[in-house]
């Protein structure tokens, strides 16, 4: 009796060491370094794989979705949405908005509302007339002030803005004659949460995904957890020395950390900088006594809208924007001061 409570015991064990053997699955890290919407792209996926045949490979899933969004929204392709869009604009027919941006344009109308028009979904023509994309590829000695707008084109191009005007009405939009959409300022988040889904979703073959982070620029995305259970670490760039951190966020699970920066794409004409986020209230680079702003949110498209229109509209209303919407935010001001919300500050840390 006494052995055979033994060779019962001793069996458990041995089925026991069996099924965590068949459960337990190797966490490999995938990595990659690329260009897509055009950013750097760094990625690093802990993936679960329980098959030694099937490895599937995240990052290049992830890097198609990235081309797939661009390719859907990019006002540069003739053939994406945003181009037929504004191809249809003043045409009473509208345009037909797929599914899969439908909502998202509800979020971002609503992000200029609530901002009063500080982000601008229709502030293109401006943007354009300013070309500061051109620009930073040019040589210092090929910029003179010769190629700043001017008083009246700037007017003129601002009679063709205003997100009060565009419509949408039983899924289509409707864009009045010269008007012009430009998603620059929130694409990137839109691709983070859709990154999200595609992490979530069940159809990765044999891979599951314990955790990742992905940095697309001024966008960096968080999900899940590190295999050896440590925090992820989001380093914040210092808008003075922007080749420094100022410091780092402390983040657990899937958060959106979006910063916009009058660092990122710029030029100086005769001392002047001239940098990409436009004040469509004056159709100049915003000059509102901020560096950089960041926002820490658990929606990627909302933290981008509004990374963008709290730079614009400066230090107190970028608090109440953002208390507002329920999201942390960090503003690097233009002396230098670090203004936090409560919930940053219980995740920020200076760097030493
Ligand atoms: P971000 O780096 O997310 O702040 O986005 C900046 C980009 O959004 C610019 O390069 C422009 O294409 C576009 N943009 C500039 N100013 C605005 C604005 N006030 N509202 C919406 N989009 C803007
Ligand atoms: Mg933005």
């Amino acid at each position: 009796m006494k052995r055979k409570k033994r060779f019962l015991l001793w069996a458990m064990l041995v089925i026991l060491s069996f099924s965590i053997y068949g459960c337990s699955s190797q966490v490999k890290k995938q990595e990659t370094t690329g260009v897509a919407m055009g950013t750097i792209v760094t990625q690093t996926v802990y993936v679960r794989e329980s098959s030694k045949e099937d490895k599937t490979d995240i990052t290049a899933q992830i890097t198609n979705l990235l081309n797939d969004t661009e390719a859907q929204i990019s006002w540069r392709l003739d053939t994406s949405d945003v181009s037929h869009i504004n191809a249809a604009a003043g045409n009473a027919e509208g345009y037909e908005l797929p599914e899969n941006l439908s909502e998202n344009f509800e979020v971002i109308w609503q992000v200029s509302k609530a901002s009063g028009g500080a982000f601008d979904l229709t502030v293109a023509p401006v943007v354009r007339l300013w070309d500061i994309d051109t620009w930073v590829m040019k040589e210092a000695e090929e910029l003179s002030a010769e190629i700043i707008p001017t008083k009246e084109q700037i007017k003129d191009k601002l009679s063709v803005t205003g997100y009060e005007d565009v419509a949408f009405a039983d899924g289509k939009i409707y864009l009045p004659e010269g008007y012009m959409l430009d998603l620059g300022a929130a694409g990137k988040g839109m691709a983070c949460d859709r990154i999200v889904e595609l992490l979530e979703s069940q159809e990765q073959g044999n891979a599951e995904v314990q955790g990742a982070v992905i940095s697309l620029g001024g966008n960096i995305l968080t999900y899940g957890s590190k295999p050896d259970g440590t925090a992820w670490k989001v380093g914040i760039v210092d808008p003075f020395r922007p080749d420094r951190y100022l410091g780092a966020l402390t983040l657990s699970g899937t958060k959106f950390v979006t910063t916009s920066g009058d660092y990122e794409r710029y030029v100086e004409i005769d001392g002047v900088r001239y940098h990409h986020i436009i004040d469509p209230s004056t159709g100049y680079p915003a000059d509102s006594g901020v560096r950089s702003v960041t926002i820490l949110s658990e929606n990627g498209l909302i933290g981008d809208a509004l990374s963008t229109a709290c730079f614009v509209l400066g230090r107190e209303k970028a608090l109440e924007l953002a208390k507002e919407y329920e999201v942390e935010i960090l503003i690097v001001t233009q002396d230098g001061e670090i203004v936090m919300s409560e919930g940053m500050e219980k995740v920020f840390s200076l760097s030493k």
